[in-house]
C-alpha cells in the first residue's frame, strides 16, 4: 500500500478476466491497490495456508511466506496447501508451488526460516502489511512490535478449538496486540484444530485485509472479532489502548 500513484500499475486483459467478479466489488482501482501490495504471511500452517491461498486468489502483488517447519502427517487435516506427497518438505516451498499454479501473476517468495528477534525487522521491512498465520503468542508479540515500529498494519488471527479471533492493528490508529494481552501469554504445544474452523478465521482475516487495502467496506479497527464456531456466534469486542503500553 505504498503512497505512490496507481498509474504505474496495469491490469492485463487476462487479469481483468480473472478478477471479473471481484472487480464488481471494488473496481479496477481496488484491484490495482491489491496488485501494488506486498504481504508477509507469518507461518504457513493452518491459518497461513488459507490466508496465503485467498491472498493469492485475490491477486496481491507479492507474498512473502515465512515458516521454519517441514510438513508432518498431523498437519494434513487443516493445512490445505500441504498434501500427502509433501510430508518432510519445508512448508514455504510446498505452499509456494501450489500458489504459483493458482495465480502466476503473484510473486511468491518462500523463506524457510523461523521468525526471531534477529530477522523480524528485516522481514517486516520487505512488505506493506503483515498477516498472522501463527500458532504461538511469543512470535505474535515479536511481529506486532516489529510491525508497530515499522508503521505497518498487522492483522492478527488465532484459533483454539472451535474459537477464533481476528484483530486489525494499524499503528497510530488502533491499540496494538500488547494492549490487549499480557506478553507473558504462552501457547500450548498442541492446539486443538480442525480445517473448517481454521478456514473460517483465516477467511475473516483476509476479508479485513481486502477491505483495508481496497478501501471498500468497513474495516474493524480497534475491535476484536470473536467467532465461536461451536454455536456459530460472532461478536465484536471494543478495544482500548493500555496506558503504559509501548504503542501509546
Ligand atoms: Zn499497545
Amino acid at each position: 500500500m505504498s503512497e505512490c500513484s496507481l498509474d504505474s500499475v496495469d491490469l492485463s486483459p487476462a487479469e481483468l478476466l480473472r478478477y471479473e467478479r471481484q472487480l464488481l466489488l471494488f473496481g479496477a482501482e481496488g484491484q490495482k491497490k491489491l496488485k501494488k501490495t506486498s504481504v508477509l504471511v507469518a507461518g504457513v500452517g493452518g491459518l497461513g495456508s488459507f490466508e496465503a491461498l485467498y491472498l493469492t486468489a485475490l491477486g496481491v502483488g507479492k507474498l512473502v511466506l515465512v515458516d521454519g517447519d517441514t510438513v508432518e502427517e498431523t498437519n494434513l487435516n487443516r493445512q490445505v496447501l500441504h498434501w500427502t506427497d509433501d510430508i518432510g518438505r519445508p512448508k514455504p516451498i510446498s505452499a509456494a508451488e501450489k500458489l504459483r499454479r493458482l495465480n502466476p501473476n503473484v510473486e511468491i517468495v518462500p523463506v524457510t526460516e523461523r521468525i526471531t528477534e534477529d530477522n523480524v525487522d528485516y522481514l517486516v521491512r520487505q512488505v506493506d502489511i503483515v498477516i498472522d498465520g501463527l500458532d504461538n503468542w511469543e512470535t505474535r508479540f515479536l511481529l506486532d512490535e516489529a510491525a508497530y515500529r515499522a508503521g505497518k498494519p498487522y492483522i492478527h488471527a488465532g484459533i483454539y478449538g472451535f474459537e477464533g479471533q481476528v484483530v486489525v492493528v494499524v499503528p497510530g490508529e488502533t491499540p496494538c496486540l500488547r494492549c490487549l494481552l499480557p506478553s507473558s501469554l504462552k501457547s500450548p504445544s498442541k492446539i486443538p484444530a480442525a480445517g473448517p474452523i481454521v478456514a473460517l478465521v483465516g477467511s475473516i482475516a483476509v476479508t479485513e485485509f481486502m477491505k483495508l487495502v481496497t478501501g471498500v467496506g468497513e474495516v474493524n479497527k480497534g475491535k476484536m472479532i470473536v467467532v465461536d464456531a461451536y454455536t456459530m456466534d460472532m461478536m465484536k469486542i471494543e478495544l482500548r489502548p493500555r496506558k503504559d503500553c509501548k504503542c501509546s
